[in-house]
């Protein structure tokens, strides 16, 4: 049995078997377990061949926002543009720029006013969420042509198993040029799609050949495929990983694989284990089936203010808005927060994020906002003008018993509090969202 085997089916046998699992990497103990379990793969065929077998798709609709206004406007394709937010309402970054802007190196995220420095012809287009959504649901309805586990990602990205699907559509590039055909003849739209065993490698070599390309990284080719590439085209490498890894010596992704994983542990904690295990090809996240509610990890709302402000009242005024509708989504998912945190941007762009654990998990608007007030009112907080406050309700569960009540609590209280807040959302749901508002927010 050759290393390879150990790597690229040892996987399926963890999975198979969940008490061997933290000890396989460990020692001795793993080749004694994988023989004997080599041993069955033979009998256990189906489980051997469909781990050998896996297909994941990553399909990344290039320049999504930018592309649907090109199908509305094809004018705009022969000229640099770029969608954007509103600059009066302060949002005016770019959010997405077709191929011409692209080659003037505008970036997304950043401001109109950099971004037509340097290209003074930029035409700049408002955003049309509603007509983007409903192009993301019709290029699902695609995807599910080839397979019903499609699981979305953000607006413009889903994976797609197509682990069974190859019998009726060909090879994982031939369902990949039948895709990419059918986006270009019913929508109007180009796609980028990565092809690999697991959802992380896909999601690399979707970036790989963008626009309108494909890109495969197999199991026995990975390293070859990745090695020189730089670690930031990885996911879950964003600026401060990057960071911590380059002052490490750790440019490559070859670099990253050889690093310890002891090593990445010390430096990143739990995610750096994470990416240990994803580098080496053993991330084995399945792709959910479509039909599966997904359900949120955080909820957050955030607010540009209209001019810099350092007044507590009106932060907290806006903060209280935020909650509502926090604790609506909550309600509408049942969930329940277990931490929240508040985000704050002052004039000169720095981000700060505060958060506190509860002692009991909650979605009472009320509690978050005097949660998200306590951690806005600490001393040295606000040094600088704000120019964006956010608040985020994270931890989510769907069940808040079970936990150990403080000597205050009151369950009745609770109980009000929340039939209050439902009776809110019944309103605002009927009558619309201004129906009802609080004391705070009346001028
Ligand atoms: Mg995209």
């Amino acid at each position: 049995m050759s290393i390879w085997h150990i790597r690229h089916f040892a996987p399926s046998i963890i999975r198979s078997n969940k008490k061997i699992r933290y000890s396989l990497f460990e020692g001795t103990f793993l080749l004694a377990v994988l023989r004997r379990k080599c041993y069955n793969i033979h009998e256990q065929k189906f489980e051997v061949r469909r781990v050998k077998e896996r297909v994941i798709l990553h399909c990344d609709l290039d320049n999504f926002f930018a592309s649907v206004e090109c199908v509305f406007e094809p004018k705009l394709k022969d000229v640099p543009m770029a969608v954007c937010g509103s600059e009066s309402d302060r949002h005016g970054v770019v959010l997405a720029k077709n191929q011409l802007a692209k080659k003037y190196g505008i970036k997304t995220a950043e401001t109109v006013w950099q971004a037509k420095k340097k290209c003074p012809d930029l035409v700049t287009v408002p955003p049309h969420m509603d007509e983007y959504r409903k192009f993301s649901k019709r290029a699902v309805e695609i995807y599910l042509k080839y397979t019903d586990m499609v699981e979305q990602f953000s607006i413009d990205e889903c994976w797609l198993d197509v682990t069974g699907s190859q019998l009726l559509f060909g090879t994982p590039e031939e369902i990949a040029q039948k895709i990419q055909n059918d986006m270009k003849n019913q929508l109007g739209l180009t796609v980028s799609i990565g092809i690999s065993f697991n959802k992380y490698f896909a999601k690399f070599a979707s970036d790989v050949n963008k626009p309108d390309g494909y890109f495969s990284v197999y199991a026995d080719e990975f390293k070859e495929k990745m090695e020189n590439r730089p670690i930031e085209e990885l996911m879950g490498v964003g600026t401060t990983t990057r960071q911590k890894l380059q002052s490490m010596g750790i440019y490559k992704i070859g670099e990253l694989y050889d690093a310890p994983q002891e090593l990445l542990k010390r430096l990143l904690g739990k995610h750096g284990a994470e990416l240990w295990k994803c580098v080496h090809g053993l991330d084995e996240s399945p792709v959910r089936h479509y039909s599966e509610h997904q359900r949120p990890k955080s909820v957050g709302r955030s607010k540009t203010l209209h001019e810099d402000t350092r007044d507590i009242a009106q932060l907290k005024s806006i903060l209280a808005c935020l909650c509502d509708d926090i604790s609506a989504s909550l309600r509408a998912e049942g969930l329940y927060a277990s931490t929240v945190q508040i985000q704050l941007k002052d004039n000169l762009f720095k981000v700060s994020q505060y958060q506190k654990k509860l002692l009991k998990p909650t979605r009472i608007a009320n509690e978050l906002f005097c949660v998200g007030t306590e951690l806005l009112c600490e001393d040295g907080r606000i040094k600088n003008p704000i120019r964006l406050i956010g608040i985020t309700a994270g931890a989510l569960t769907d069940d808040n018993m079970g936990y150990q009540l403080s000597f205050t609590a009151d369950e009745q209280g609770d109980e009000n509090k929340e039939n209050l807040d439902s009776k809110v959302d019944c309103l605002r749901a009927k009558y619309g969202k201004s129906i009802i508002k609080r004391a705070s927010q009346i001028k």
